[in-house]
């Protein structure tokens, strides 16, 4: 974690008045004393950074600021600093002062953000004690939504770290989907299956990207089925650098490749460039703990046409009832429907996600995380379910550790 660039963090700053409790909210939110907190008006004069990761986003760096109130001598030079954090953030805490009026100050501040073109989330303190109506005059005031936080207590701490993560950019931390990885000029095999439950005439997306990223990293791309995967074996000079398959092909290519060729999925590529492979990966140590009348969650991302065999509602049960010999109770979401409720289920298993944005699925994972219940997507299942997980992240086991 600390070797992650600050630059290439995400920027959260918290912003206010004097007093407003915004120390005292960078301490929650970090979980340790760190910035000085004081009854006393105007405690913090310069910024304060602290780096920390906010799973599963991921690395993000967290900065107090003095109150833009600040009357005292060094005020005008702290108000300026102050200033400044504004430009260098991607994401703004307005925090409000329960006991302190809302006014011209609040609103001045808040234009301020939006020119800046800055997801703002605005934040009461000290909201178990705060005097009833001050969140609705709030909102009234600066429109909702206006989130009840409670630095001591940890009222709202859970659903301000769900904002802040569906308010980081699309391209956070956006990495390559596999390109920058590979030696310069590698070959790579990409194995795509036509079967009944390919669609008629194109690619799917994950094949597609894929390419596009091979190609932008200026590696050679040989994109075969699966049942033709020996001529493409046969046919190159030396073994291909990686072989990347449709997860539901991984039995037979694991059979027909060379152990010592890199096999990995677009599934599992997706893992990690839409969501979290470390968090993912974890979630398979519940495949084995499931028991009868367990609950589980197949969640698509989208509503695509269903084939015969389609993976989400017949080949993912199938396997799930054979590896794990129990009568399981299985339930599926699709498109943007994800269920509030998830603590209901004992595990979750969702698609790669190619539909949405890597926002959205760090989203769902982190709903997942915070109800306490294992999250695997496709691809790592079926590799678990086909006993060869530890050769498909082979590739990826420096991010692993
Ligand atoms: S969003 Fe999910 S279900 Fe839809 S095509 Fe992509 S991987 Fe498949």
């Amino acid at each position: 974690m600390n070797q992650t660039p600050r630059a290439n963090r995400l920027h959260i700053g918290l912003f206010g008045r004097r007093n407003a409790g915004k120390s005292a909210l960078f301490n929650a939110i970090i979980g340790q004393d760190m910035a000085l907190v004081s009854e006393l008006p105007g405690t913090t004069t310069d910024p304060v950074f602290k780096n920390f990761e906010l799973l599963p986003l991921g690395p993000c760096v967290l900065i107090d600021t003095a109150g833009l109130d600040d009357t005292g001598a060094l005020g005008p030079q702290r108000i300026r600093k102050t200033r400044q954090i504004i430009k260098r953030v991607d994401i703004a805490i307005l925090v409000l002062d329960p006991y302190q009026k809302i006014d011209a100050f609040e609103k001045q501040l808040l234009e301020e953000f939006q020119r800046e073109k800055l997801p703002v989330i605005k934040v009461v303190t000290k909201a178990d004690t705060a005097p009833v109506n001050y969140i609705q005059q709030a909102k009234d005031e600066l429109g909702p939504p206006v989130l009840a936080v409670d630095s001591y207590t940890g009222t709202g701490l859970r659903e301000l770290t769900t904002r802040i993560i569906q308010a980081a950019p699309e391209d956070f931390d956006q990495v390559s989907l596999i390109g920058d990885r590979l030696p310069s000029t590698s070959t790579c095999i990409l194995v795509c299956p036509i079967d009944s439950s390919a669609p008629r005439g194109r690619l799917i997306l994950p094949q597609v990207q894929t390419l596009r990223d091979l190609l932008d990293y200026n590696h050679q791309a040989l994109v075969v089925k699966d049942t033709e995967l020996h001529r493409a074996l046969d046919a190159l000079s030396a073994p291909p650098d990686l072989v990347i398959t449709d997860s539901q092909a991984f039995a037979s290519v694991h059979a027909q490749l060379p152990r010592e060729v890199p096999l990995t999925s677009f599934s599992i590529l997706f893992a990690r460039y839409k969501g979290d492979l470390p968090t993912l990966l974890a979630g398979t140590a519940a495949i084995p703990q499931l028991k009868n009348g367990d609950r589980v969650l197949i969640a698509e991302a989208c509503t695509h046409h269903r084939q015969t065999d389609d993976i989400g509602t017949v080949k993912i049960p199938r396997l799930l009832k054979q590896l794990s010999g129990v009568e399981l109770d299985i339930q599926h979401s699709s498109g943007y429907h994800y269920p509030d409720d998830l603590d209901q289920y004992a595990l979750i298993i969702h698609c790669g996600a190619c539909m949405i944005n890597r926002r959205q699925m760090l989203s769902r994972i982190h709903q997942a995380l915070e109800a306490g219940v294992p999250i695997v997507n496709y691809g790592l299942f079926l590799a678990y379910a086909q006993g060869i997980l530890p050769r498909v992240l082979e590739p990826f086991q420096d991010e692993l550790h």
